[in-house]
């Protein structure tokens, strides 16, 4: 908690000690609501939520009379935590099936987004996190379109000790991804990570190309994680992305990246409103370990210190 809270540090000043800090004022005019909700929108919690937090806080706040520190804080973590929800299962689902050929089959997770979000970097961060827990990890290089990607990968899997499975330059990012799977399985490997190609410009391409990956790897057997890579810094720009990529597979769970780097991690209880998909990671950091598990409470507490 501490170091989330260090690495939220931006976000906690902006959003929740702004918040706490509103509602403490003597008098809660209808200027200071509004000041609430200004700050709940620059933090991109967005439009809806926003309006209803600010009525459920405002109804609270009169039957409540008085107002200690502590009750306002007590009162405004319960609310946050309603926002985001604490029902959701945020565990990344990596436990091996059977197989199309009645085989063991390994775990398979697709990681989906937009260049530039954190994909490559986040299948990095996770296969070390796995591998950490015991599991052996094979990595897919699907993402043969950015020419760096693989060699990215490669890196990554070479620091935290998975094998990379990667096709020609420019190939087909489906064919790399059955060979990733189809290895897996041969190798006994207890999770596969597949990375994508995101490119967003034609939004048919992305359509078949992602679909077709999903496809092809399901020739395997089940793939039973897609996560999203959203930027945290793009905010509302981010939640557009989201749609596109939720139109075209079915997503199971959203890696929030570059928290660390913003004041908007409101962009959680957008995203998932959105969506109706749970976050499940969040990116701290560039570094190896800066991936960490997405937990409702730690992450309101980090925001209100
Ligand atoms: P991809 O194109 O989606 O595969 O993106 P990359 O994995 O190459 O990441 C793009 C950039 O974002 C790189 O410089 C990463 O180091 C950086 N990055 C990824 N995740 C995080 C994060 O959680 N925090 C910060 N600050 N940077 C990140």
């Amino acid at each position: 908690l501490v170091r989330l809270r260090a690495r939220l540090s931006r976000s906690q000043t902006t959003l929740g000690k702004g918040l706490l800090t509103l509602l403490s004022r003597e008098h809660l005019d209808d200027d200071t609501w509004e000041e609430i909700e200004d700050t709940l929108l620059t933090a991109d919690v967005g439009v809806a939520p926003t309006e209803e937090l600010v009525e459920r806080l405002r109804e609270r706040v009169k039957v409540l009379g008085t107002r200690s520190p502590d009750e306002l804080r007590g009162l405004l973590r319960e609310e946050l935590l309603r926002l985001i929800g604490t029902e959701a299962d945020r565990s990344v689902h990596t436990e091996s099936g059977v197989g199309a050929n009645g085989e063991e089959k390994p775990g398979v997770v697709m990681v989906v987004g937009v260049n530039g979000t954190g994909k490559t970097t986040t299948t990095g961060k996770l296969a070390r996190v796995l591998v950490a827990d015991g599991k052996s990890v094979v990595l897919g290089a699907a993402d043969t379109f950015r020419a760096a990607a693989a060699d990215q990968l490669q890196t990554w899997g070479e620091r935290v000790g998975a094998r990379t499975v990667r096709g020609p330059e420019a190939g087909d990012p489906a064919s790399v991804a059955f060979d990733a799977v189809k290895e897996g399985i041969a190798e006994s490997a207890d999770v596969v990570l597949i990375d994508t190609a995101g490119r967003l410009h034609t939004k048919t391409g992305l359509m078949d190309e992602l679909g077709k990956v999903k496809r092809v790897v399901e020739k395997h057997g089940a793939v039973d994680e897609v996560l999203l890579v959203l930027d945290a810094t793009t905010g509302q720009n981010g939640l557009v992305q989201a749609r596109v990529f939720a139109e075209v597979v079915d997503i199971t769970g959203i890696v929030l990246t570059k928290l660390d780097g913003t004041a908007k991690g409101g962009i959680v209880v957008a995203v998932q409103r959105e969506l109706k998909v749970p976050v499940k990671l969040v990116g701290l950091g560039e570094g190896a370990d800066d991936l960490a598990p997405f937990e409702p409470e730690a992450f309101v507490d980090a925001l209100i210190g």
